[in-house]
């Protein structure tokens, strides 16, 4: 009976209301949210001061101003809402301005966070029953990992926080504990899965994998190769999330696995065009997201410089809030090469199909007028042959690509050296943002 309660009764989860009812509420908590941020934010109260003071609709959403990821570097300080001493956690991202921006949070927000990860997790399919592996970081300001902690707790589940360990402690964990779920990047869960497999594991305890930061699908909802690779290992048991510190907001897929659900009571998403126009359901932009219930560093249409589109279809899992594509690229990534505009991944999803290739990285340098673009490439086996990966990536892009082999130690160095997260892409371009 605790169960059945945890999980249905999920407080304030709007997304199984009729859309009209999620929509008046929605309306409620966005003039809740713009009043307290007007009032408490030194930056919205300047930004904001042309309009007028009243109750709007979700639509006339669209007339109040975007902030930027630049803007909240610039202006860091002024978008604080509150006394100093009422802050509970501090992130740090990398910033635009070259010095690191900083996000305040208060005991609320991470109430918050945990709620909705609670929620993401819900919708994945895990259980206060489950011991849910983490196998991504809690320090390092990492707040999507204190994020997934809070969520597993407030979830009644409980927590095993092995982090960025070594393949061999996450299998002993696994061997003896039997986790239900494991939260990870899916490059690391599909070397997880190998190595369990190649170990003659029994993994059928596992049940669900919460898969951050890289897409593991399509803008057609088809598996991209490393959703492939998974597939291979952990059939229709993962799940992807996308979030940010900024939004303070992950979206989680649910078991019809076509979209991300933004939870209705913690943030209103839009898309937008490339001069800042709300575009329909189905057409590609700039996820945009005003994140409800923040009290630390409240925002309003915070441009996330991520790319997809809103899919406006009722779910086979009775959740009736929009969803969310898959994250298509970054805006700040895409790439003018010679007259085609692209994104890094038209590139990675290739190299991620080849078996031989242990991992890679990108950099991209040149002028605003066109870029240019390197790849570095380390081979798992001694069968180095840059010549077919050309042709493959040509057969894709219409593009031909210097391809440069280096050797798997180099390749990690340069895509674990700089951060938390495998970064793959070196932006080294002028005037770069
Ligand atoms: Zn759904």
């Amino acid at each position: 009976m605790t169960i059945m309660k945890t999980y249905f009764n999920a407080k304030n989860d709007l997304s199984f209301l009729p859309r009209e009812e999620i929509i008046k509420r929605q309306t409620k908590l966005l003039n809740q949210h713009i009043r307290y941020t007007r009032e408490h934010s030194a930056y919205y109260r300047r930004t904001l001061a042309h309009l007028p003071q009243k109750d709007i609709t979700i639509e006339e959403l669209a007339a109040f101003p975007t902030t930027s990821k630049h803007d909240l570097a610039l202006y860091n300080d002024e978008f604080s809402a509150v006394p100093e001493q009422d802050v509970t956690d501090i992130c740090f991202t990398s910033g635009t301005t070259g010095k690191p921006c900083r996000i305040f949070y208060t005991k609320r927000d991470i109430d918050r966070l945990s709620y909705n990860d609670m929620l993401g997790f819900i919708a994945a399919g895990i259980t206060p029953f489950d011991k849910v592996l983490l196998t991504c970081t809690i320090d390092c300001c990492f707040i999507a990992g204190l994020a997934y902690y809070g969520g597993v707790f407030k979830l009644g589940a409980a927590a095993i926080r092995n982090g960025l360990n070594t393949l061999e402690s996450h299998a002993g964990i696994i061997r003896n504990e039997k986790p239900g779920a494991i939260v990870g990047v899916p490059s690391f869960l599909v070397k997880l899965g190998r190595y369990l497999q190649e170990g003659g594991m029994d993994c059928s305890s596992i049940r669900t994998l919460v898969c951050i930061g890289e897409p593991v699908r399509n803008r057609k909802m088809e598996l991209t190769p490393l959703g492939e690779k998974l597939q291979a290992i952990w059939p229709d048991r993962f799940y992807s999330t996308y979030a940010s510190s900024e939004i303070a907001t992950s979206f989680t897929e649910c078991s019809a696995r076509c979209g991300g659900h933004p939870p209705g009571d913690l943030a209103i998403v839009e898309i937008l065009d490339e001069q800042g126009q709300p575009v329909p359901a189905g057409q590609t932009g700039e996820v945009t997201v005003t994140p409800l219930q923040v009290t630390g560093m409240p925002l309003i249409r915070f441009r996330t410089g991520d790319i997809g589109f809103i899919i406006d279809e009722n779910c086979s899992c009775g959740r009736n809030t929009l969803r969310i594509s898959p994250i298509l690229g970054r805006k700040s990534q895409m790439l003018k090469i010679k007259g085609t505009t692209l994104f890094p991944n038209s590139f990675f999803i290739v190299l991620d199909s080849i078996d031989s290739i242990a991992d890679y990285y990108m950099e991209v340098s040149g002028s605003a007028l066109s870029d240019e673009v390197e790849l570095f490439v380390a081979f798992s086996r001694d069968c180095a042959d840059s010549a077919q990966i050309s042709e493959l990536l040509y057969a894709k892009t219409r593009l031909h690509i210097p391809i440069h082999t280096v050797s798997e130690a180099e390749a990690k160095a340069r895509i674990y050296g700089s951060s938390r997260k495998p970064v793959r892409f070196f932006d080294l371009r002028e005037n770069n943002l």
